[in-house]
This record gives C-alpha cells, sequence and structure tokens, in this order.
C-alpha cells in the first residue's frame, strides 16, 4: 500500500521560482539553475525507481516517500521507506551518470564521460547513519524492535559502478533499479517471523507521516537575492509567460492566448515560497501588479483565507506550499 507519496521539495519548487522570476543576469542565476537541474534529475531518479517498487504496493508492505524525520540536534532523509511485518528497507536513490569508484572509505568518486572527476559523500555511508537514526527514532517512539535493512539504489542504469574487491559493503549495500525486486526476496527469505501486526503496521506509517518535517530552506539568504531581484506578476502556466493581465474577469495570456479565472493561484504560491504565507492586500497589488484594490480585495475574499488585523493592517494567510 502506498501511504505516503512523493512530490517535489521545497527547496526545487523555490529553486523553480528563482528561474522563471529572477531577473536576466543575475549574477547567481547561473549556480541557481546548477543546482535545480541536479535536483531534478535525483527527482525523476527516484520518480523512475518507484516503477519498480509497483509490484510491492499491491502486497502487505506500506511504502512511504520522501520522509524527513527529527534526529538528536538535526533532521534525517529517507527517500523510501518500506514496512512490511517481519522487516523495514530503507532505500537511498541516486541518479548519477558515469563511472562511480567505491575505492575510498567516506568518498566515492565519480568519473563522467568526459573525463572529469568529482568526489562525494560515500551513500553507504548514507544508509547506515539513516539505519542508526531510524533504530533510534523507533526506539524513542516505542516501536516493537524489528530488522531494519538499507540498500542505496543506482536509478539510472548506465551508472558504472566499480570497487576494490576488499569493499564487499558494494555488493551488499548497492544495487540497480531493476534488482530491487530480486533483493526484496532475499530479504524476504531471510525474515520468516512476524514483528509488527497489519494494525502495528498502520499506526507505524500514520505516526510517521504526522512526524515528518519537510525542510524549508532560506534560499533569498542563501543566493543573496532580493526582493529587487524578483519579476512581479502573474506567470502563465502554460508558457510562462509573464505578466498576465485581468480582463473582463479572468487572467488572459497575450502570448498563448490561455484564459483562466484563477490564475493567480499558482502565482500566489510563488509569493509563499518567496515571502511566505502572510500578505496585505497591497503586497498582493504589487506582486500581482494590478492596480485595483478592490479587484484585489475581491479576489483575496473569494479564496475563504483566514486573515489577522483589521482595515489596512489586515494580513490575509496563504496556504502552505507543499
Ligand atoms: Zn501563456
Amino acid at each position: 500500500m502506498l501511504v505516503k507519496n512523493r512530490s517535489k521539495s521545497l527547496r526545487i519548487k523555490k529553486l523553480e521560482v528563482f528561474q522563471r522570476r529572477l531577473i536576466q543576469n543575475h549574477p547567481r542565476l547561473l549556480p541557481i539553475l546548477d543546482e535545480l537541474g541536479g535536483r531534478l534529475a535525483g527527482h525523476h531518479g527516484e520518480q523512475s525507481n518507484d516503477y519498480f517498487l509497483k509490484p510491492f504496493l499491491s502486497k502487505d508492505y506500506c511504502v512511504l516517500h520522501d520522509l524527513r524525520l527529527a534526529a538528536h540536534d538535526s533532521f534525517f532523509q529517507i527517500d523510501t521507506l518500506l514496512i512490511s511485518s517481519r522487516y523495514i528497507l530503507i532505500l537511498e536513490v541516486k541518479y548519477i551518470t558515469g563511472t562511480l569508484h567505491f575505492d575510498h572509505l567516506h568518498l566515492v568518486i565519480r568519473i563522467r564521460d568526459d573525463g572529469t572527476e568529482e568526489a562525494f559523500q560515500n551513500p553507504i555511508f548514507q544508509v547506515k547513519r539513516q539505519r542508526s537514526h531510524l533504530t533510534d527514532w523507533l526506539s524513542r517512539n516505542r516501536v516493537p524492535n524489528i530488522p531494519i535493512h538499507s540498500l542505496v539504489v543506482m536509478s539510472n542504469p548506465r551508472t558504472i559502478i566499480k570497487s576494490l574487491p576488499s569493499h564487499k559493503d558494494v555488493l551488499q549495500y548497492v544495487t540497480h533499479s531493476p534488482y530491487l525486486q530480486e533483493r526484496i526476496q532475499v530479504f524476504d527469505k531471510m525474515h520468516s517471523v512476524e514483528k509488527l501486526t497489519k494494525k502495528e503496521i498502520t499506526k507505524l506509517s500514520k505516526l510517521l507521516v504526522r512526524h515528518h518535517t519537510p525542510e524549508n530552506p532560506d534560499l533569498l539568504k542563501r543566493y543573496q537575492v532580493e526582493e529587487k531581484d524578483i519579476i512581479k506578476g502573474v506567470y502563465c502556466t502554460k508558457c510562462f509567460y509573464m505578466p498576465v493581465v485581468r480582463k473582463y474577469g479572468a487572467w488572459f495570456c497575450s502570448k498563448c492566448s490561455l484564459k483562466c479565472i484563477n490564475l493567480h493561484l499558482p502565482t500566489l504560491e510563488d509569493y509563499a515560497l518567496l515571502y511566505g504565507t502572510s500578505i496585505s492586500n497591497k503586497q498582493f497589488c504589487d506582486f500581482l501588479q494590478i492596480s485595483s484594490r478592490h479587484l484585489a480585495k475581491r479576489l483575496l475574499t473569494n479564496m475563504n483565507l483566514h486573515s489577522v488585523g483589521e482595515n489596512k493592517g489586515r494580513r490575509y494567510i496563504l496556504p502552505s506550499p507543499k
């Protein structure tokens, strides 16, 4: 059963807002697009790996994607968690191009097809740490003892893995997506004792979803983006043209002719991603580039938003981006 689905992270959504709204030639645009490209590749890699988990969704497994849970003084993230009555499996999904050398203890070296080399954290270390964090978390939350396994899954079928024969961990912990089903069957055979009842699995899944805390990074600060660097106006969700204008009670895109009554809603999500969920009538007019306070008031009222304050000090609370 699929308990928690995968969606784009707030970090990716914020980077996408920068991509469509940052003024041309902004000095941080290239590193922003670079980070966005890498994170989108990772996200697509995770999505393509989900395909290989489909056979398990109808069986007695609970599958949760994208979990971020509190550790002692920080958080730990899990790409996919599979809960069965006999064991739990953590999957760390990597979409990496090129050849990966697991020759070092803490690092892996990636060699791209063009010969360039890059070092990054050994994902085997990462899954071992996740396992120990999850063990702590489960015991803190009084979940009955259950074996936990973890795997690094390479979702790009073209990733070549090389390692020293002494690195037995690589065989044990690293696999490619198409072999995931076989690996899970091996874990199934290893564990015959039922540790959790169906009811306990459901309870644990709900507990995990309730404790999930999405990361909400301050990317304005991270990339030194100021309000003056952001292009304002309603954007067209079909062709991304800005600014779309309001005509005869609807938004109209002069580039692709899209006509839509509620096109201000995605733009307000951009606002919330950039500046938070609280907005005044004045800020609403400014960000959506509309001149009529009355139109703003009407659109805000139609959204049935919770508001705080009175008259000119009134602030509306937009839905939190998810
Ligand atoms: Zn358009």
